[in-house]
């Protein structure tokens, strides 16, 4: 099959963005809208007309198990993102535990693969620049693949991140903004959607939607990689922390399109505060879930993607909460064990251990824990 190919000049030479041609459409994962191939950063416009706003997928041609996903771009300018190691972790649970160890991507982080993917589209829709709104892995990572494909990189980041992580954006290239506030920051990427030649790739809306679909994409490959890893057999959890979703759904899609829609593994979301763990039990998804972390920023917010409470109940999962304290020991505990994790990563195994202790993850289960990111930036 041919690929639609575009070639660009970027600061490693010229490369060639191809387009899958088996990408159809994109569809909104509340009504099922097909809507045609364009950047959606508000996710579907009629939920978004509704008050009930949802992001949108990537639909291709034919469904099926071809042994692998297929993503929306090939990706000429990869840094190395992906198969990352899968390591035995014996936590003494009685279970046979996995760590997909995500910290080994090229700028120590799952977002690596979102960067990717989205620096495709940029180029093949013809932006200069990729705008988000991040205060960690998400803005190192974009500063660093926009700066290999030749692309502006504006992150927006609040007055709180670290002086060491900011700088490091910096050092990569990106123009680094700061805001009073995350309302502040969502604002002026909004503003973005005006522009034709800046694409926000990171979401602004409240209730959220979710970041890039063709971003999210590049989370698929995950589960094609875990499958290999364990020759086949196919794990009863995927324990993932989360904040608004993106990565279980991303992982949910890849896991759909290879294993079957009722053969995707549980999922189990990790979160550091009831959102969507009370969503599960009722609470209205478009509602205000207060909580704080200290530790564990990268998985904050007061808000439910609905994207995360899709995961979730597709896959017959579940969400955990996990405490600050819990964390920070398992995080310290894993250091000395040759992982450098940061705590929001420390995060998936706590939840494993609180999910055997109440029952929820049987013994015996084969369960893959993500660990999203190295700690050494110091998030
Ligand atoms: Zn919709």
């Amino acid at each position: 099959m041919r690929y639609a190919r575009w070639a660009y000049r970027t600061t490693v030479g010229t490369v060639t963005v191809a387009q899958n041609p088996a990408l159809r459409s994109l569809v909104c994962l509340r009504c099922g809208t097909h809507h045609p191939v364009a950047d959606l950063p508000s996710g579907c416009p009629a939920c978004l007309a509704n008050g009930t706003p949802a992001n949108v997928a990537c639909a291709y041609d034919t469904d099926g198990t071809s042994g692998g996903v297929r993503l929306p771009y090939t990706v000429p300018f990869t840094l190395g993102e992906g198969r990352t190691p899968l390591l035995r972790a014996d936590l003494d649970l009685d279970v046979d535990l996995r760590l997909k160890w995500e910290g080994a991507n090229p700028t120590g982080s799952h977002k690596d693969r979102f960067s990717a993917l989205v620096v495709a589209r940029a180029l093949h829709a013809g932006y200069r620049a990729v705008a988000a709104a991040s205060s960690g892995n998400a803005g190192v990572s974009l500063a660093a693949y926009c700066g290999r494909a030749g692309l502006g990189c504006e992150i927006a980041v609040t007055d709180g991140i670290p002086d060491r992580v900011a700088t490091l954006m910096r050092d990569l290239g990106a123009h680094v903004v700061t805001f009073p506030d995350p309302a502040a920051r969502w604002r002026h990427l909004a503003a973005h959607t005006r522009s034709p030649t800046v694409l926000p790739v990171t979401n602004f809306r409240l209730p959220p939607v979710g970041s890039s679909a063709f971003g999210i994409e590049g989370y698929k490959s995950l589960a094609t990689e875990i499958l290999t890893d364990l020759a086949g057999e196919r794990p009863d959890w995927v324990v993932v922390p989360a904040s608004r979703g993106d990565l279980a759904w991303g992982m949910y899609l890849g896991f759909r399109e290879v294993c079957g829609a009722g053969a995707v593994p549980r999922l189990c979301l990790v979160e550091p505060y009831p959102r969507v763990s009370a969503v599960l039990e009722g609470a209205d998804p478009h509602g205000d879930f207060p909580g704080t972390t200290a530790v564990m920023p990268s998985l904050g917010g007061n808000s439910v993607a609905l994207q995360a409470v899709a995961a979730v109940r597709r896959s017959g999962g579940r969400a955990q909460v996990v405490d600050d304290d819990t964390v920070t020991a398992e995080t310290h505990r894993l250091w000395r064990t040759g992982l450098p994790v940061e705590p929001s990563s420390a995060a998936a195994l706590v939840a494993v251990a609180d999910a055997r202790v109440s029952g929820a993850i049987e013994p015996g289960s084969l369960v893959v824990a993500l660990a999203t990111a190295h700690g050494m930036k110091g998030m």
